[in-house]
């Protein structure tokens, strides 16, 4: 059955466009922010297989998906994913999807960029939250900071543009972004910083690490020249440009500034459940419609059923008093 045409309205009128899909919940790093030093990952058995990812996304595609996202935990350790980009290229061969892309921690972007290129992907996202080697081993605990260098010259070589994302923390880069600024427009790559979210236990503390975005803008711009400009990604970020550097910068303000009116997105986990809102608990099994039959009747009906409980928008505090997350899950189990 084709849904060609038709597309996934929620109750509050945003047309559902956008389609996030973690399909790993593990990674190779462990970034403080995000995940706890020893967390317990899901079973092999109950991830959702490549070709049962792709099924997935092909008829979110078919009812009016547009933009396809892979992320996770970190999406270049998934075993075959270039399987599923492979696959899943032939939407954009056939003008169905128009765009495909990724977001990754960059650290096997060297063996992957070429390919993925040649998959028609034509821009990643690389998280990166500090310039010094060794700050960034203390962020990522485990991440090595020339590899995610040499996987962005990789990805330059093979013509992918580059989004930096950094998540913005008190103490830690905030002093640093300046540089970060200089260094990724003077490389022609736009720069993103993100307010850390409440998202899964960790082993810190999320009040000593949230740095408003409203703070880090008014430091930058003692320094720069920042002009708000309407440019858009299909992402949360609002944009402005860098006078003195001629770039890009994004802000990505789920705290302070609350983006969810104009929502285009929905998330899909590696087990299948689809989450309608990053900040919000409520999901839906997809699996389940999805092993039932061979049909994509069951499937279609589930994703029409949860675009139907849409929530208006996300509860993200980070709470003083109980200093317990918002949301208890991961952000690398409904990735980015
Ligand atoms: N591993 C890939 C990466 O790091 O790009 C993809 C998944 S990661 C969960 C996606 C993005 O979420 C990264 O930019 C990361 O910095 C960000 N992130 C993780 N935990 C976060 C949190 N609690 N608050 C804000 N951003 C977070
Ligand atoms: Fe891994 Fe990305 Fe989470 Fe860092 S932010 S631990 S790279 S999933």
């Amino acid at each position: 059955m084709s849904f060609a045409g038709s597309s996934m309205i929620d109750p509050f009128g945003r047309s559902i466009s956008y389609l996030r899909v973690s399909v790993t919940d593990r990674c190779d790093f462990r970034c403080t922010y995000c995940m706890a030093e020893d967390m317990a990952f899901l079973p092999k058995k109950d991830l959702l297989s490549l070709e049962e990812l792709d099924r997935l996304c092909t008829v979110f595609i078919e009812k009016g998906v547009k933009k396809l996202r892979l992320t996770g935990g970190e999406p270049l350790v998934r075993k075959n994913i270039m399987h599923l980009v492979r696959q899943l290229s032939r939407h954009l061969d056939n003008c169905a999807l128009e765009e495909l892309t990724l977001t990754t921690n960059g650290s096997q972007l060297a063996r992957f960029a070429q390919e993925l290129a040649d998959c028609g992907v034509k821009r990643i996202n690389v998280s990166l939250d500090t310039l010094d080697p060794d700050k960034f081993r203390t962020i990522t605990r485990w991440g090595d900071l020339s590899k995610v260098m040499a996987g962005i010259e990789a990805a330059e070589a093979a013509g992918l543009k580059i989004k930096i994302n950094a998540v913005a923390l008190k103490g830690f880069n905030d002093t640093e972004l300046p540089a970060m600024l200089r260094w990724a427009h003077g490389r022609g790559m736009d720069l993103t910083v993100i307010e850390t979210m409440p998202m899964g236990e960790i082993d810190a503390d999320r009040t000593d690490q949230y740095l408003p975005l409203s703070q880090l803008r008014a430091d930058l711009e003692r320094r720069f020249t920042l002009t708000d400009i309407p440019y858009k990604t299909g992402g949360p970020a609002r944009y402005v440009e860098v006078a003195e550097t001629g770039g890009r910068m994004g802000f990505i303000t789920p705290l302070t500034h609350n983006f969810c009116e104009s929502c285009n997105r929905v998330r899909l986990t590696c087990t299948g459940m689809l989450y309608m809102c990053l900040g919000q608990n409520d999901d839906a099994d997809l699996r389940a419609p999805l092993r039932a039959s061979e049909g994509n009747e069951l499937l279609s009906n589930a994703i029409d059923e949860a675009i139907g409980r849409k929530p208006k928008g996300h509860d993200f505090v980070i709470d003083r008093r109980t200093r317990r997350p918002a949301v208890a899950r991961h952000m690398s189990v409904t990735g980015g």
